[in-house]
This record gives structure tokens, C-alpha cells and sequence, in this order.
């Protein structure tokens, strides 16, 4: 099968990015959501951003003209049936994208290829709720989809070898490099991430070091582009600390405790950027 129509379900910051990367690889997009005020916000982050590229010469005016036009947006997931691979990009809630999957798999061809963008639910325990699970998988994009190059690639116990092949397949077309790897909470990169930012939190509730000597420790010895506490803050403390304690409750492991600090950083509304103030103070 050769990918021609992408659905993206949801319209939000990775479904209208993924719709972004579809369109501008050439691809033509449905992108659905609930409201017409969500697909006109998600038409209208698509825009700006294709417009920065331009002024960034990073893009030509005309690539830019023809993503959009590839682009369509309903309400109606009746026009996911021509697509040939749908992506789900909707809120973070295991009922709702089991409600939103069983929609798509209930008009999409027999032979399409469905795939959730979820950061921390199961790919297996949500394929399991399709009447095909073998042809449901993983694709974990990372924000601003746009500029970012990951993929990971997630496979359920059910997910067949041919969908996983169409995955990779299409994830290359979107200029974006996969890595694969077999269900599991935090999939590769969050697994690895989350934790090193909840130590930066412990070091710096011990009085270990400032939170400026620590993100200046991992930019200068360990050649991170941003510190971990200032990534903290750019994800979201609450973010970090709903996925640390996924990750205890799923792993039953102490190792993955949610610092204190963090937990009470977040009791405060200290969230980070979104909210002003995080770990660091934003004007
Ligand atoms: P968001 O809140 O920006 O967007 C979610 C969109 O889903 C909204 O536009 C909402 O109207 C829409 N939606 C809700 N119910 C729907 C339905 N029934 N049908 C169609 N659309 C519906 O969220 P987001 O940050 O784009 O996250 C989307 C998914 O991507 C989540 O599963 C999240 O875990 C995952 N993810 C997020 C990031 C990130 O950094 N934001 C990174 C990787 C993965």
C-alpha cells in the first residue's frame, strides 16, 4: 500500500504539527476535531508556522501555498474513509481515544493503518479495544513536530510486522528518523528523560548545588543544548510529575518516587513557563 491520505485526529499542538510535516512532505490531510473554532486554531498554528519557515528561509513560498492546500479540516470523521493512515493526536485520556480509535477503525478501509501520538498509555491496552489490533501501532511525534526529527515507533503485542513497516515507511517520508521499540511506559526517550529530570529536582531540594549550577552542569559536562531544569519548565511540572508517578505505579519500582519538591513545586501552580514560574521566574 502506498500512503497517499493521512487523517489526523485532533487539531491541537501535535495534530495540526503532524499535518504540518504530512502536507509539506506532499501528502494530503484530513484533520478533524470536535468544534470549528479547534480546526480554524490548528489551520491557524499551521500558518504561522509555515510562515516562519519561509522567513527563515527554511522553506519556499510556494511549498508553503501547496502544504496548505493539501490540507483538509471536518468535523465529520466520515472523511477519515479515504485515508490510508490516521493518526490520533486528541487529548491525553484513555477513554476518550478508545471512543475516537473505535470511530476511526468504524470508517476507515479494512486495510488502513491506524496510530495513536499517545505520550503514556498503552499501546497495547488501547489496540486491544479495536476489533484489528494488528494494524494499530505507536507514533510518538515530539514537540514542535515541525522542527523535531524523532519518531518512536511503538508496537503492541498485537501490532503485526507489516504495520510497523508501514510506519517506518511513512515516518521517513515525513523527513522524520524512527526509532522502534516494544511497549512499554515512556516508551525510549521519556524513559530516560523523565528520570534524570526528577534527580535534578532532588539535587536541588538537598541544597546540592543552585538550579542554575545544575542546568550549567549538564549543558557544559554532558553537551545538553538546555539544562534539565529549564527543560522542566518547558514541559510543564505537572506534565513531569503526572508521567514519574505512571511510572511508579506501572513499574512498582521506589527508583521512579517523584521528588518532593516537584510535587510541591506543582501544589503551588509553580507549572513552569505556562504558568510564569517554575523552577525559574518568567516575565
Ligand atoms: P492539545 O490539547 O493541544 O490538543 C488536543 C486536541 O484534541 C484538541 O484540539 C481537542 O479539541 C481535540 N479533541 C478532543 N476530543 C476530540 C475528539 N473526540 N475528536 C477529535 N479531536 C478531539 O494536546 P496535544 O499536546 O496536541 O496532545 C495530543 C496528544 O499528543 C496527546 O495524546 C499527548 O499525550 C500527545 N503528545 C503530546 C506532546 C506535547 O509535547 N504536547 C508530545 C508528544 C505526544
Amino acid at each position: 500500500m502506498t500512503i497517499e491520505t493521512l487523517g489526523v485526529v485532533g487539531a491541537g499542538t501535535m495534530g495540526n504539527g503532524i499535518a504540518q510535516a504530512a502536507a509539506v512532505a506532499g501528502l494530503k490531510v484530513v484533520l478533524i476535531d470536535v468544534t470549528d473554532a479547534a480546526l480554524v486554531k490548528g489551520v491557524n498554528a499551521m500558518t504561522a508556522s509555515l510562515e516562519r519557515l519561509v522567513a527563515k528561509g527554511k522553506l519556499e513560498a510556494a511549498t508553503r501555498d501547496a502544504a496548505l492546500a493539501l490540507i483538509e479540516t471536518s468535523t465529520d470523521y466520515q472523511r477519515l474513509a479515504v485515508a490510508d493512515f490516521v493518526v490520533e493526536a486528541a487529548t491525553e485520556n484513555l477513554d476518550l481515544k478508545v471512543r475516537i480509535l473505535q470511530q476511526i477503525e468504524s470508517v476507515v478501509r479494512p486495510d488502513a493503518i491506524i496510530a495513536s501520538n499517545t505520550s503514556s498509555i498503552s499501546i497495547t491496552a488501547l489496540g486491544a479495544n479495536l476489533a484489528d489490533p494488528s494494524r494499530f501501532v505507536g507514533m510518538h511525534f515530539f514537540n514542535p513536530v515541525p522542527l523535531m526529527p524523532l519518531v518512536e515507533i511503538i508496537s503492541g503485542l498485537q501490532t503485526r510486522a507489516a504495520t510497523v513497516e508501514l510506519v517506518r515507511e511513512l515516518t521517513v517520508r515525513l523527513d522524520k528518523s524512527p526509532i522502534s521499540v516494544k511497549n512499554s511506559p515512556g516508551f525510549v526517550v521519556n524513559r530516560i528523560l523523565v528520570p534524570m529530570i526528577n534527580e535534578a529536582f532532588f539535587l536541588l531540594y538537598e541544597g546540592a548545588a543552585t538550579a542554575e549550577e545544575i542546568d550549567a552542569g549538564m549543558r557544559l559536562g554532558a553537551s545538553h543544548p538546555i539544562g534539565p531544569l529549564a527543560l522542566a519548565d518547558l514541559i510543564g511540572l505537572d506534565v513531569l510529575l503526572s508521567v514519574t508517578d505512571v511510572f511508579l505505579r506501572d513499574f512498582g519500582d521506589s527508583k521512579y518516587r517523584a521528588c518532593p519538591l516537584l510535587r510541591e513545586l506543582v501544589a503551588a501552580g509553580r507549572l513552569g513557563r505556562k504558568s510564569g514560574w517554575g523552577v525559574y521566574r518568567y516575565e
